[in-house]
């Protein structure tokens, strides 16, 4: 049987390592970390995405956790709506909402698949050698062969630095971002607040809980001794709920991270035997939301396209070739809205509020047709 091995146990590694041992590959996950732990953070899983997981069996468990109900679009920080729609008529127009659900949520339903044995944990991969497809594990004297090797090792992949190494890393996009998963029932509607050079989202989940982000544009490498008592003085004076949501976050719980991105697109998702995939591949600003969901894309045209029987390489020519092709504008655009929301000039932003007004003006339809090129991709 041919083997598979997959770096890193991420969202894209997972759904990769279950969507090849459906195409018979036999198929080892190695991860540094010693448990699957993922961030406490929630996660928006669009339509094309949900139509990628369906391909592995998974996607009316995924849409099972919907909770999303009421209103939702971009609102201005005192409280009025710029655009909005509903996940009816987002439901209508692809087939599917917008699923908002927490990221152990769907970590578990994919890791709860995986074939016995096949998860590796505290195995932190040092080198492949994309001729042979022979993987050197730190501390361990073994080496893995492998048919087909997946990098999935995510935004600071020691593989893609590997295989392309003239290529430039990742560069600061200009905005840190705080995270939090809160309790608060009776919050209902997704909504993103823009105001001068910040963002507040509001994601209701399942449960009575709220997923909140935030970004700020401000220099990389800030940190404040409390994050959560930054993100009051930020956003405490914004619109309901969002103070509530912030009085009852723990700060214990706020996450902060700085968003980097890769400005210039691979040559290549792929070198001799090995492919890369998600964030390795094409990191990318998460003003689309969809990074993990590209990263799921990836993962089921990856294992269509290279089968086990024969030499990979054809296959991970055309994944290659379809996926730079789909990722690289949607990389392009979420950067480009990320720029927008740097904006802080007064006069600069009510000139980009009024345009997005004009184009609520126009109602649903005009908000959901940006989404067209993104949502209706099917594997
Ligand atoms: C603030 C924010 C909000 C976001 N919101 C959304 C959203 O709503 N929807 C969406 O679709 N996307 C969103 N994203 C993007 C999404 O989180 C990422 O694109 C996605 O998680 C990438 O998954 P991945 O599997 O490629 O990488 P990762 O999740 O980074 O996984 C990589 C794994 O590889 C392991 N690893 C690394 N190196 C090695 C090694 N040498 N050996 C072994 N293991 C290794 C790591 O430990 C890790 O487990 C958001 C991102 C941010 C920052």
């Amino acid at each position: 049987m041919a083997h598979a091995v997959v770096i890193g146990a991420g969202i894209g590694g997972l759904t990769a390592a279950l969507a090849l041992a459906r195409k018979d590959w036999s198929v080892t996950v190695l991860e540094q970390a010693a448990s699957i732990e993922p961030v406490g953070a929630g996660l928006a899983v669009a339509p094309n995405a949900l139509r990628a997981l369906d391909v592995i069996g998974l996607g009316d468990e995924v849409r099972k956790l919907s909770a999303i109900q009421g209103q939702s679009g971009i609102r201005l920080p005192a409280g009025r709506w710029l655009s909005r729609t509903t996940a009816e008529d987002a439901a209508a127009r692809y087939g599917d909402p917008i699923v908002l659900l927490t990221r152990s949520a769907l970590v578990d339903i994919l890791a709860g698949r995986l074939p016995q044995g096949a998860l590796r944990v505290s195995t932190r991969v040092e080198s492949v050698d994309p001729a042979t497809g022979r993987v050197t594990v730190s501390g361990a004297a073994e080496t893995i062969e492998a048919d087909l090797v997946v990098a999935a090792d995510g935004i600071r992949s020691r593989i893609r630095s590997a295989l392309f190494p003239a290529h430039p890393a990742p560069v600061y996009a200009g905005v840190t971002s705080w995270r939090a998963i809160v309790p608060l029932p009776g919050v209902t509607g997704a909504s993103e607040t823009w105001g001068r050079g910040l963002i507040f989202g509001v994601m209701p989940l399942a449960g009575g809980q709220v997923y909140c982000y935030a970004t700020a544009a401000v220099p990389a490498g800030l940190r404040a001794a409390d994050e959560r008592d930054e993100l009051l003085r930020l956003f405490g004076r914004w619109h309901d709920p969002i103070p509530a949501l912030l009085d009852a976050a723990d700060p214990a719980t706020v996450l902060r991270h700085d968003i980097h991105c890769l400005d210039a697109p691979l040559p290549a998702f792929h070198a001799g035997r090995v492919a890369l995939l998600g964030d390795a591949a094409h990191p990318m600003t998460p003003n689309l939301g969809q990074g993990a969901c590209q990263a799921i894309e990836d993962a089921v045209v990856l294992a269509e396209r290279v089968s086990p029987h024969g030499d990979p390489a054809a296959g991970l020519a055309v994944y290659s070739r379809e996926r730079l092709a789909r990722t690289t504008p949607i990389v392009r655009r979420s950067r480009a809205i990320g720029r927008l929301t740097r904006w802080r000039n007064p006069s600069a932003v009510a000139l980009r509020d009024g345009a997005m007004r004009a184009a609520g003006w126009f109602g649903p339809g005009l908000a959901l047709r940006q989404g067209d090129q993104i949502f209706t991709w099917s594997p």
